[in-house]
């Protein structure tokens, strides 16, 4: 590409190290499909690109260890859509990958270019704050972890420092009786950039019509930036699961997004849609953990 020096590592450590010395002015760059586009329009500036699109064999891939989940910062949406590693609990993300782009996209695009991406319509980052997801961020000095919701500050503001590349992403096992779901809605049936998408893990008590604990994500809460809808979560837990509590949960869900109207919808359809779309998923959990 003119205009910028593009170093491309031999393998992680050799690109941790490149890091550790021009981090201060250097992008990571994955497979480009953010990235790339956004530096064309100048939207975003780089003086240095650090290409890790050939670190596949240190960064992608998919395994279950010590009952966690750990998928590689390179692993692709279709690497997620076909693993045969997340059962049926973690349907949401099977869901959110079927709805991803097209499948050029899907087959090139990342886990951890989407999550540090960080815009407000990004499919990944929900799902994974739905599920709890930590990060683990790797350079020369050694590791760190957190959650996804301490990670993603702002729109397009993630808290990595300048000598780390996002390496990991954990996923706790979900507990018995749990169940999740996704839904997205854009103004096409492909290439579809989200007016609402909604992310979901329910888990009940034993008699699968109580609410132990409601996960629920949304793209935009309170602002621009991916965010857990924390006020519906308190309001369902330990709520029989109902007509009524779901119309009262929608209800409250709609006082806390505070969605803006911009050039693509208005903020009283958004939220309509999002209420829309907290039934539908309650409705599906309830009825994919009664299927388990
Ligand atoms: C036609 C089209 C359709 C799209 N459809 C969708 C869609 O349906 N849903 C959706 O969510 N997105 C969509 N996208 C956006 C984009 O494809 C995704 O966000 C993708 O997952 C980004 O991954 P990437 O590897 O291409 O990231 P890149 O473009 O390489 O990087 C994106 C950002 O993350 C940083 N970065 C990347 N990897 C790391 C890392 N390991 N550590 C630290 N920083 C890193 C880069 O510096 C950059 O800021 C679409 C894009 C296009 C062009």
């Amino acid at each position: 590409m003119p205009g910028y020096d593009i170093y491309v590592p031999t393998d992680l450590h050799d690109a941790l190290s490149y890091l550790g010395d021009y981090g201060e002015t250097t992008s990571v760059i994955a497979r480009g499909t953010d990235l790339l586009p956004r530096l064309r329009r100048r939207q975003a500036s780089a003086v240095n690109l650090l290409d890790i699109s050939g670190l596949d064999k240190e960064l992608r891939y998919l395994r279950k260890e010590d009952g966690s989940y750990h998928i590689g910062a390179l692993t692709t949406v279709t690497d997620l859509l076909e693993s045969p590693l997340l059962g049926m609990e973690f349907e949401l993300i099977r869901e959110a990958a079927r709805k991803f782009g097209d499948p050029q996209i899907r087959n090139v695009a990342t886990v951890g270019g989407n999550i540090c991406s960080a815009s407000s319509s990004e499919d990944l980052i929900p799902v994974f704050l739905a599920l709890d997801a930590r990060v683990k961020l790797s350079s020369v000095k050694g590791e760190r972890n957190l959650p996804l919701k301490d990670f993603i500050m702002g729109k397009r503001t993630v808290f990595r420092k300048s000598g780390e590349v996002l390496s990991e992403i954990e996923l706790g096992s979900l507990p018995p009786d749990s169940a999740s779901a996704y839904e997205k809605m854009g103004r096409r049936n492909i290439l579809i950039i989200a007016l609402v998408n909604e992310a979901m893990v329910l888990t009940t008590e034993g008699d699968r019509e109580t609410v132990r604990e409601a996960h629920v994500a949304l793209n935009r809460l309170a602002g621009r930036v991916p965010q857990r809808a924390k006020a519906t979560e308190e309001f369902l837990s330990g709520k029989k699961l109902n007509a009524e509590t779901v119309a009262s949960a929608q209800e409250i869900l709609s006082s806390e997004l505070m969605l803006k109207t911009d050039f693509r919808a208005s903020g009283e359809y958004r939220t309509e849609i999002a209420k829309v779309y907290l039934k539908r998923l309650l409705e599906l959990c309830a009825f994919r953990i009664k299927g388990t």
